[in-house]
C-alpha cells in the first residue's frame, strides 16, 4: 500500500492571530497539493482565525497542545473536544520542547493520545533522542520506550490512525539535519517495532514523519525514503519554504 505524505507546520509559539491570517494568505498558492496532507498547527488563539482563513483550501488545522479532562477547573487549559469543536484535525503530542520544558512524561503523553482519539482528533506522537543518547549509542533503545510507553492500551486501527514524528532534538531548531539515512534507520526501526507490538499491516498504515531543520534544500532526499512517508516542520513552516517542502 502506499502511504499518503503529511506535510505539517509547527508554528509554536509564533505569529498573533493577525499575523496568522497573513501567513496563509503569504502560503496559499504555494501549499496547492492535492497528493499530501497538509496542515498548520498554530498557537490556540490563532486556531478560529486560521480556521476562517483556510475555508475552501486543501489546508487541514493542527493544534499543538490539549489538557486531557473535557472540560472543568482547570484554569489556563483547553480540550480535546474544545479543538474539535473549533475545526482542528490533528494535534501534536509529545514534543520534546512539552517534554522537556513542561515537564510532560510519558504517562501523560499516553493520556493524552487516547483523549485525542476519543475526541476524534489525530495524534501527531513525537519521539526523539538528545545527542547525549545518540552519541552513548542508546537511542534506538530509548525510542522503543517512548514509543512503548506512549502507545500504550492503544488499538491496531488506532495506530494505524496515527502520525508518528521522528525528531531528534539534536536537530530541533539547530540548523543541524539528521542525514536522510540517520532519519530512515530510525523511521523504519519505528515500523519494524509496530509491527512487534501490532502485526504488519499496522505497521504498513502507520505514517512516519522525519522532524528537525527539514528545509527547501534537504526535504526532497529525506522524503524520497522509503520509511518517511512526511514531515514536521518548525522554522521553515513560517516562510514560502513550506511550500516547497510541501512540493518537493
Ligand atoms: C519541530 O519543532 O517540530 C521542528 C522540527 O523544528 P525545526 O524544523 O525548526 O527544527
Amino acid at each position: 500500500m502506499s502511504r499518503r505524505r503529511i506535510i505539517a507546520g509547527n508554528w509554536k509559539m509564533n505569529k498573533t492571530p493577525s499575523e496568522a491570517v497573513e501567513l496563509v494568505e503569504t502560503l496559499k498558492n504555494l501549499v496547492k497539493n492535492d497528493d499530501v496532507d497538509v496542515v498548520y498547527c498554530v498557537p490556540a488563539i490563532d486556531i478560529c482565525p486560521v480556521a476562517e482563513a483556510i475555508k475552501g483550501s486543501n489546508v487541514q488545522l493542527g493544534a499543538q497542545n490539549f489538557y486531557i479532562e473535557d472540560k472543568g477547573a482547570y484554569t489556563g487549559e483547553i480540550s480535546a473536544p474544545m479543538l474539535k469543536d473549533a475545526g482542528v484535525k490533528y494535534i501534536i503530542i509529545g514534543h520534546s520542547e512539552r517534554r522537556d520544558i513542561f515537564g510532560e512524561n510519558d504517562i501523560l503523553i499516553n493520556k493524552k493520545v487516547k483523549k485525542a482519539f476519543e475526541a476524534g482528533l489525530s495524534p501527531i506522537l513525537c519521539c526523539g533522542e538528545s545527542l547525549e543518547l545518540r552519541e552513548a549509542g542508546v537511542y534506538a533503545d530509548w525510542i522503543k520506550r517512548q514509543i512503548k510507553w506512549d502507545l500504550t492500551g492503544l488499538s491496531a486501527d488506532q495506530v494505524k490512525n496515527l502520525v508518528i514524528a521522528y525528531e531528534p532534538i539534536w536537530a530541533i531548531g539547530t540548523g543541524k539535519t539528521a542525514t536522510a539515512d540517520q532519519a530512515e534507520e530510525v523511521c523504519k526501526l519505528i515500523r519494524d517495532y509496530i509491527a512487534e507490538l501490532y502485526d504488519a499491516a499496522t505497521a504498513e498504515e502507520v505514517r512516519i514523519q522525519y522532524g528537525g531543520s527539514m528545509n527547501a534544500a534537504n526535504a526532497a532526499e529525506l522524503l524520497d525514503k522509503p520509511d518517511i512517508d512526511g514531515g514536521l516542520i518548525g522554522g521553515a513552516s513560517l516562510k514560502p519554504d513550506f511550500g516547497q517542502i510541501v512540493n518537493a
